[in-house]
């Protein structure tokens, strides 16, 4: 299901006198990149991605509004969880678009297409927005298919009629296909998902691994990925470590809050959690002392989680030795409606997270990490995250 125009959508829908008028959401009211703009725009050519110089030109009219990223992510969140009604197996794929797996429910719910029919019901009633379906046997033929007719789409790809229909449509068209495996299949003439068959699985599994593989059965409508259901959030999500007895050096303090912060930055990311408030503790002789601090929106990103390590060392460390050291996420939650969607510097840490994320789970933890953390120890883990909340809790 992907919401048609949405952030524009919820510009027409909040603000009565931009109905049927052409609207584009900029970043900021001095931001001059359209986001996204609405069907009376598109209908002048105006795209998201052009300068607003440019859609003016194209559509005199055009009528700038400002991005409201709290709004669209509370429509957002309320949308998702009202889907919850439909299946439980539901996959929020970006604050817009979301996977809904009818496998598990057909025998109570009747067929597939009634079922798609009363989702968007469901998202009509709670938003009163539109948004185009799709639907088909894999996540990527059935996101294929909800791009097909909008707005107010519903297109139906059989199964055994995916890879048919799939045949022409170009590879850059499925979701996911660019950048060095969109070139790499370009050179080698493969530019539709029909061409894929002159192409050795084995081949593109020995360059890309699984990704590889996984994109040669995409184009021929086999999808293997399923449907990744949301899975209830965990209370809270830490990592702790014991340091050498007494340790007072705030360097070496440095390093460990670094060390935990990386950990579970990277924990919070593989689980598509991010939070908002986070417990900073470490063990002394006389006892724990943690304190909670907050960033400014929810976060990811292990930077910003050591940024509140280092306020601790600030706010409470006078020099005294510890012998622990523990970071933990006291409110995780999904990230699929961050808040600060717009923002180019989260967007620049976001992809140097991804980059590094993806090496890491390749080659294993920390092969790629912080220059600093190259003295890090390596001590085990020890504190369990519940022992930490109650420590928290009870102060
Ligand atoms: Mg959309």
């Amino acid at each position: 299901m992907d919401m048609n125009a949405f952030f524009a959508s919820i510009e027409q829908r909040d603000f009565p006198e931009l109905r049927g008028k052409p609207v584009a959401v900029t970043n900021g009211r001095t931001g001059t990149c359209i986001i996204t703009s609405s069907y009376e725009a598109r209908s002048y050519g105006v795209r998201t991605g052009m300068r607003l110089p440019e859609g003016w030109r194209l559509c005199p009219g055009l009528i700038q509004r400002p991005a409201r990223p709290e709004r669209y992510a509370a429509v957002s969140t309320a949308i998702m969880e009202a889907l919850l009604e439909i299946t439980p197996d539901l996959e929020i794929f970006s604050v817009d678009e979301v996977f809904l797996d009818l496998t598990r429910c057909q025998k109570a719910c009747g067929s597939p297409v009634e079922m798609v029919r009363r989702a968007r019901e469901v998202v009509s009633r709670v938003s009163g927005l539109p948004c185009s379906i799709g639907l088909s046997g894999d996540k990527t033929t059935a996101k294929y298919a909800a791009k097909l007719v909008r707005p107010n789409g519903l297109t139906v790809i059989l199964p055994w009629e995916a890879r048919a229909r799939l045949r022409d449509v170009p590879l850059t068209d499925l979701c996911g296909i660019k950048g060095g495996i969109g070139g790499y299949l370009a050179a080698r003439g493969i530019r539709t998902c029909g061409d894929m068959e002159h192409l050795p699985i084995g081949e593109l599994g020995r360059r890309f691994g699984n990704l590889g593989r996984r994109i040669w059965y995409m184009a021929q409508g086999l999808d293997p990925e399923p449907v990744q259901a949301r899975v209830p959030s965990p209370k809270s999500l830490g990592h702790g470590k014991v340091m050498p007895p007494q340790t007072r050096d705030r360097e070496t303090l440095e390093t460990y809050l670094l060390h935990m912060s990386e950990r579970l930055g990277a924990r919070l990311r593989k689980h598509g959690l991010e939070a908002q408030i986070f417990a900073i503790g470490l063990r002394r002789d006389e006892g724990f002392m943690s304190y909670p601090y907050r960033t400014l929106r929810p976060t990811d990103d292990s930077r910003e989680i050591y940024n509140l390590g280092r306020a601790y060392l600030a706010d409470h460390w006078t020099g005294w030795g510890a012998h622990q050291v523990q970071v933990t996420a006291l409110d995780p939650r999904p990230n699929g409606t961050q808040g600060d969607l717009f923002l180019r510097e989260n967007e620049k840490r976001r992809r140097l997270n991804a980059v590094m994320d993806q090496i890491n789970e390749r080659y294993g933890a920390f092969t790629l990490a912080p220059a600093s953390l190259l003295g890090r120890s390596d001590m085990p883990n020890v504190i369990s995250p519940g022992e930490i909340v109650k420590c928290c809790v009870c102060r």
